[in-house]
């Protein structure tokens, strides 16, 4: 949305939706602690008092973990389990115990002097998950400085009236502690989209702008802001025009919302009879309500790295299998797909201790992972086949490059398979098995790879960022990584075009299928299925009902022979207008 004059920050768009509310600056300021001598009588009395400030910390943690896992789900409230094992890290205790001794100084300026080196450490860390870990042990520090100072709460618990959050970093446990009658947004200067307060800010639905770098320089406490959730956008002191502009934006989204959520039950159908499977893609099981209500036909992904990162020890098979069989069943006879493990650039996996690498898009990462970690990856698919029994569960391999790739995963998938034969353990003997195609190569031979799967899902986050040779997280590039280029679209229609003639089932499982624009040429290359994340399934079943096959296909085969991303995109958005120009939301 533009805006004339209104001073506005820009940062990444972490939770969807419009905020607007007076600001409050989340208290960060450093807690000003004071350096004591202590007496030699003193010494032991100081290790109590430390001690009975790690007791009070972790009685809090375990609190607030038991109201999350209650409130939205046991997967984010395994975030505290990092939290629960750094109290008991002989690093920071035990160290913190022997100076107090050793020095005689008061625990506060030991404890903090120990905390405020490894945050530094890990501040500088190159591995992006180390980075984001320093607002655990940021959290941490406060929460037993807290305590050490008598304090019994924290800021965020305390707010009582409506304020949008701007804080430098805000941890899970912050995220967690909000409100949702109480903060109507949060704005970081840090983080990124993965790190886990952005997760638990899309688990509660509130509005959420992070890696805003200057938002608590620029941010007055007290005034009003507006947060774009969808674009990524603060507007500070907004003028009367820009208000009522995007009031009525929040008015039409939740109309639009609205009116858009009848469609929910209604098949994605084009006018002539052409059918579309809409689906969800998920990261948490704790999504699964959002996908029953939002009319998904079922889970196009799920992200199974989620299941993984947000915890501190590696999830055993029978863990994956209880969290797998419960998604089957809830979802039954709804269909799920199940992608294994894909870790890679910014899913990082710090149980399994990788090496940082000069190019990790290109390196170390997703299926080849697993495939030299047979342990790793039979264990989860030993799981998937287990719960697989109610015959809705589907297996797909992430970031396969080609046939010795894919025919590798498919043996130690017989492996898994033979071992539970093995053991007398039942599942699905004809579960599907597809592969996403995210990778140019595979794209290329995609008639080959055909012949050896059941389904393929087009993953085009990936398949941009390797096509164009742009790494789809670095912003300084964003203008490059572009899905209207003509060597994407083709590819896609090529892929399409191998997949039905070798008679499978074309999905794409990318952002591109959540975007109207993008989804209207998907739908006119003949994809079988559009799977995105819930938020934008009753719009894009909107497009589909209202525009024929015939009229979408004709579109779109003329947009592939174009030659520049520019002729495409002006071509297919003015195609757009006259499509929908009576459609809900797009007047
Ligand atoms: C993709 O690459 O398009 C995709 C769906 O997978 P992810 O975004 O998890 O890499
Ligand atoms: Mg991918």
């Amino acid at each position: 949305m533009s805006t004339s004059s209104v001073r506005t920050l820009s940062g990444i768009p972490a939770s969807p939706g419009i905020a607007i509310g007076p600001a409050f600056l989340l208290d960060r300021q450093e807690f000003r602690v004071q350096e004591r001598d202590l007496a030699e009588g003193d010494v032991e009395r100081e290790v109590d008092r430390f001690q009975e400030a790690i007791v009070r910390t972790r009685d809090d943690l375990i609190v607030l973990q038991e109201r999350i896992a209650g409130d939205v789900g046991e997967e984010i409230a395994h975030i505290f389990g990092a939290h629960l094992t750094l109290l008991d890290d002989p690093e920071m205790v035990g160290a913190t115990i022997a100076r107090i001794r050793r020095e005689r100084k008061n625990a506060e300026w030991v404890f903090n002097a120990i905390m405020q080196r490894g945050i530094a450490t890990m501040a500088a860390a190159t591995d992006p998950y180390l980075r984001e870990r320093t607002a655990d042990f940021e959290d941490i520090r406060h929460r037993v400085l807290a305590h050490l100072r008598g304090e019994q709460r924290l800021p965020l618990a305390d707010l009582t009236s409506p304020v949008i959050v701007v804080a430098h970093h805000l941890s899970p446990s912050d995220t967690a502690e909000m409100h949702r009658d109480s903060v109507l947004g949060f704005v970081t200067d840090g983080g990124g989209r993965t790190a886990h307060a952005a997760i638990v800010a899309r688990g509660l639905a509130i509005p959420a702008v992070v890696g805003v770098d200057v938002a608590t320089r620029e941010i007055e406490h007290g005034s009003l802001i507006i947060v774009d959730g969808n674009d990524g956008a603060i507007y500070l002191n907004p003028d009367e025009d820009t208000l009522r502009r995007f009031e009525e934006a929040r008015t039409k989204q939740s109309a639009v919302e609205r009116g858009l959520t009848r469609l929910k039950d209604l098949p994605a159908v084009t006018p002539d009879g052409h059918a579309v499977d809409v689906s969800a893609n998920i990261e948490l099981p704790s999504e699964i309500d959002g996908v029953l209500s939002s009319g998904a036909v079922g889970v196009g992904l799920y992200r199974t790295e989620f299941l993984y990162i947000l915890r501190p020890t590696l999830p055993t098979e029978e863990e994956q299998y209880a969290s797998y069989w419960d998604i089957a069943q809830r979802l039954a006879p709804k269909p799920v797909i199940i992608r294994t493990l894909d870790l890679g650039t910014d899913k990082v996996l710090h149980q399994l201790d990788l090496p940082h690498e000069a190019n990790p898009a290109l390196g170390y990462r997703g299926i080849r992972i697993c495939l030299e970690r047979p342990d790793l990856f039979k264990a989860q698919l030993r799981a998937i086949l287990r719960a697989s029994t109610m015959g809705n569960l589907r297996i797909m391999f992430p970031m396969i490059s080609g046939l010795a790739v894919l025919r590798h995963s498919k043996q130690i998938l017989d492996e898994a398979r033979a071992e539970l034969d093995g053991a007398g353990i039942p599942y699905d003997r004809s579960i599907p098995v597809g592969m996403m195609i995210e990778v140019p190569s595979a794209a290329l031979i995609a008639r080959d790879l055909a012949r050896e799967v059941d389904f393929f899902s087009i993953g085009t986050n990936d398949l941009i960022q390797y096509t164009l040779a742009v790494d789809r997280s670095n912003a300084k590039i964003a203008a490059y990584y572009d899905p209207f280029n003509p060597a994407i679209l083709r590819l896609i229609a090529s892929v399409v075009e191998a997949g039905h003639h070798e008679g499978l089932w074309v999905g794409v499982c990318g952002e591109m299928a959540g975007d109207p624009i993008t989804a209207f040429l998907l739908l006119g290359l003949g994809v079988d299925e559009l799977s995105m994340s819930t938020i934008d399934i009753p719009e894009i079943k909107k497009i589909i009902r209202s525009v024929t096959f015939s009229k979408a296909q004709a579109i779109a085969q003329y947009a592939v022979t174009l030659s520049t991303s520019k002729d495409i995109q002006d071509y297919t958005q003015a195609e757009f207008q006259v499509c929908f120009k009576n459609a809900i939301g797009y007047e």
